[in-house]
């Protein structure tokens, strides 16, 4: 294939159908070839994400990945397959995406992102992808990339839920979401975890999606999508820089990749998905977490005037307003929910109190609002 500078007849014919959409072009279209993307774990979600970029026709893909094609990954890791068994993930990859697209290079990084590398990983190339299934990983590519000035698309699932983070360059970053990282006793145990293989199709495209927006430069701001597949719902979340995040804001503390800072807990470091607190429970989870025998903590952000016309029982009032101030009223380390009358005041505070540290804290989606429909019909709508 051409590397000049210009798509050659195949090219044409091959792309033809994604060259016809409005804002790519053939212009759009060389972008694509001349992006360089770097893969982090080419698992459940990488082997989606991998397969969809390299057919993009985007002309360099890394591939960082320590692993050995298992027997229990066939199910989701559609890139390798019973062929592949015993083989290093970057070599079985690589074999499947030649299939794809001959005109692709590869580079394979067997030793996978480690904190001696990670930084000039993130610099090589011009979008980074993290699919990873540890927390370590997780917070080393979030933070390399922070570093080296990179786009980082990053994705998690966790059961039927998963989210897709796109963290542009000093416009918000992994961390203002989730400033720490949470030890292994903070996070489900794999044996809880488990995963439906088509959901991580889901978001391992919606990852490569998104790489592809970033390099035909359609993303101006940083956000958080999260999926819930078998709900059937979505929510977008726009992000800013969070002036407290340990990685972009003020005053940042995170200069370099140290190892020391990404040991994790026994579980995240094993290969089982997983993910953190969710950033949102459903109203029926709610509901089933509020009856149970630890019942988190329920904070309701809206006004005086809105509480007046109808509560949860066990809520506790704090409005949006006052919550900086009152920060010493919401406990730091056990289960927190937010609500507010449908969900959108309560995740602004959801986001805020987590770039506070507060990692336990989960918005209720729908608010009270979904509270009255569908819980207790006796509380109020407004
Ligand atoms: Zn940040």
């Amino acid at each position: 294939m051409s590397t000049d500078g210009q798509l050659s007849e195949l090219e044409r014919v091959l792309y033809a159908r994604q060259i016809r959409l409005p804002g790519v072009g053939e212009s759009g279209q060389l972008k694509i070839k001349g992006a360089k993307v770097l893969l982090i774990g080419a698992g459940g979600l990488g082997s989606p994400a991998a397969m969809y970029l390299a057919a993009a026709g985007v002309g360099v893909m890394g591939i960082a990945d320590p692993d050995k094609v298992e027997l229990s990954n066939l199910h989701r890791q559609i890139i390798h397959g019973f062929d592949t068994q015993g083989l290093p993930k970057t070599i079985s990859a690589a074999e499947a995406l030649a299939e794809i697209n001959p005109g692709l290079k590869i580079i394979l990084h067997p030793e996978g992102l480690t904190a001696k590398n990670a930084l000039e990983l993130a610099e090589r190339y011009d979008v980074v992808l993290d699919g990873a299934d540890n927390f370590s990983t997780r917070y080393m590519a979030a933070d390399a990339c922070v570093l080296a000035k990179k786009p980082l698309v990053h994705g998690s699932v966790l059961r039927s839920e998963g989210q897709v983070g796109v963290f542009l360059p000093q416009a918000g970053c992994y961390r203002c979401v989730y400033p720490q990282m949470p030890n292994g006793s903070d996070v489900p145990t794999c044996a809880e975890g488990g995963v439906m293989g088509a959901t991580c199709g889901v978001i391992g495209s919606w990852m490569a999606s998104e790489a592809v927006a970033i390099i035909l430069g359609q993303r101006t701001q940083s956000r958080l999508m999260v999926v819930d597949v078998a709900a059937g719902t979505s929510r977008v979340m726009q992000l800013d820089v969070a002036a407290e995040c340990p990685a972009c804001g003020v005053h940042p503390e995170i200069h370099s990749i140290e190892p020391a800072k990404y040991i994790s807990g026994d579980c995240a470091l094993s290969n089982h998905s997983m993910t953190d607190t969710p950033l949102e429970v459903s109203i029926e989870e709610t509901a089933r977490l509020l009856s149970s025998n630890k019942p988190p903590v329920l904070i309701d952000v809206r006004e005086p005037k809105e509480w007046e016309i109808c509560r949860i029982p066990s809520a506790k009032l704090i409005p949006m307003g006052e919550v900086a101030e009152r920060l010493s009223e919401i406990p730091q380390n056990v289960p927190v929910l937010i609500h507010c009358h449908h969900g959108g005041r309560s995740l602004r505070v959801t986001q805020f109190l987590r770039s506070k540290g507060y990692n336990m804290v989960s918005n209720v989606q729908g608010g009270i609002d979904a509270w009255s429909l569908k819980i207790d019909k006796t509380v109020a709508r407004y």
